[in-house]
């Protein structure tokens, strides 16, 4: 069967379409980013088995986080321990690493990132490559309960994006879906981002009879607040209390009631994400589905992720890694690089998420909040 798309070219739109709304949460693409990511690959590109370029790289800073979301871990999680963890200057090293190799974006992530002191310094020691043109973006992704008081020190270490999850804006819904979070607060960090200069994405997971009739007055927000909208399936990565296909919403469907009430119109995807976006006339909004259950995105895959213990997995959803942090420790620079042309051998084809089964164990007992989502 054909790809769907390959992650190495970006396929031209039909003549007029607009590429995007202008705007600060929609970075446009520079000659820079389409040498790095789209044009001749450096000498030492990261290719994997299935020729699929690596350009894309999430780092799990801590998978600590102050909320407990029902679909992403138990109430009573585990954490690492903390001797575990890699050294911010660790993080650094290995991010210098896949930059390069060719990686042109890198998101920071976790658990949620801004628990974890100094992550506005790994943000800067980062976000020197994109001063020298070695990185095409720097973004971070966060619950947004701590937003408020990083959204300026973000923003000067040359973050110009972050996405932020709201479940719901109703303060009951979204304290029952988090079990203790305040949606207020979150509501102050997206002000606080906003006037910062960063742009905002709002990731909205979506929750059969928990916040399925928010999609639309979340959509219609967005709109009026001039932030992006990303709703994502549900996925089966670890174990929680609950049975995720209670909840599992497909929006495959969601898009199709959208269709009906709202012009959709298919958008070049220049993010470096999974999600397929559409604008919606009526409203001037923008609007993405990741729905890594109804509809597969793996043949342009461009990704890797590395938690916070330096253990670099190689799909979301499969067990295949490679231990960084045992690299680096052990043989410095040179063993990381070694390691990354072997890990890459390892990059599986495809996850194999089914969520269909009530009672099944999830796809793979690792967390979201491990491998940073
Ligand atoms: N704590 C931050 C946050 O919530 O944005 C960053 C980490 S969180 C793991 C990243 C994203 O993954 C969030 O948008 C969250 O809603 C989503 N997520 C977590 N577990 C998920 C699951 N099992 N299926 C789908 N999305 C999930
Ligand atoms: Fe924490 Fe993010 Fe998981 Fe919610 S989705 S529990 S905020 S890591």
């Amino acid at each position: 069967m054909m790809p769907r798309y390959v992650n190495d070219m970006i396929a031209p739109g039909p003549p007029g379409l607009p590429l995007a709304r202008p705007g600060p949460s929609f970075t446009p693409m520079t000659s820079m980013a389409q040498t790095g990511a789209a044009g001749i690959a450096p000498a030492k590109a990261l290719i994997d088995g299935f020729g699929r370029r690596i350009t894309y790289l999430r780092i799990s800073v801590t998978d600590r986080c102050d909320l407990r979301c029902r679909y992403c871990m138990p109430e009573a999680m585990a954490f690492s321990p903390r001797s575990e963890i890699l050294s911010l200057e660790e993080i650094a090293a290995i991010a210098d690493a896949f930059v390069a190799r060719g990686v042109r974006r890198i998101r920071l992530t976790g658990g949620e990132p801004l628990v974890r002191r100094g992550v506005p310094d790994l943000a800067r020691m980062i976000g020197r490559h994109l001063a020298t043109g070695g990185l095409d973006e720097l973004t971070l992704t966060t619950n947004g309960t701590n937003l408020a008081r990083n959204a300026q020190a973000l923003f000067d270490a040359g973050i110009r994006r972050v996405n932020v999850s709201l479940d719901s804006r109703d303060p009951a819904t979204f304290r029952h879906i988090t079990r203790r979070g305040e949606v207020e607060k979150v509501l102050d960090g997206i002000a606080a981002a906003t006037a910062a200069g960063l742009g905002v994405k709002i990731n909205m997971v979506a929750l059969k009879g928990l916040n399925e009739d928010e999609i639309e007055p979340m959509l219609r927000w967005c709109a009026a607040e001039g932030h992006d909208l990303t709703l994502i399936e549900t996925m089966p990565l670890g174990w929680i209390e609950e049975d995720r296909t209670d909840r599992y919403l497909p929006l495959t469907g969601v898009r199709e009631a959208m269709a009906a009430r709202f012009t959709l119109t298919p958008l070049i995807d220049r993010t470096g994400g999974p999600a397929r976006y559409y604008r919606v006339e009526e409203l001037g909004a923008r609007i993405g589905f990741i729905t890594p259950l109804t509809e597969n995105f793996c043949a342009g895959c461009n990704r890797v992720r590395i938690t916070a213990g330096g253990m670099l997995y190689l799909c979301l959803g499969q067990d295949a890694r490679a231990d960084l942090r045992g690299a680096l420790r052990a043989g410095g620079p040179a063993a990381l690089d070694a390691l990354l042309d072997e890990a890459m051998t390892r990059k599986p084809e495809h996850h194999d998420f089914h969520i269909d089964r009530r009672g099944a164990a999830p796809a793979v007992a690792r967390h979201m909040s491990v491998t940073g989502g």
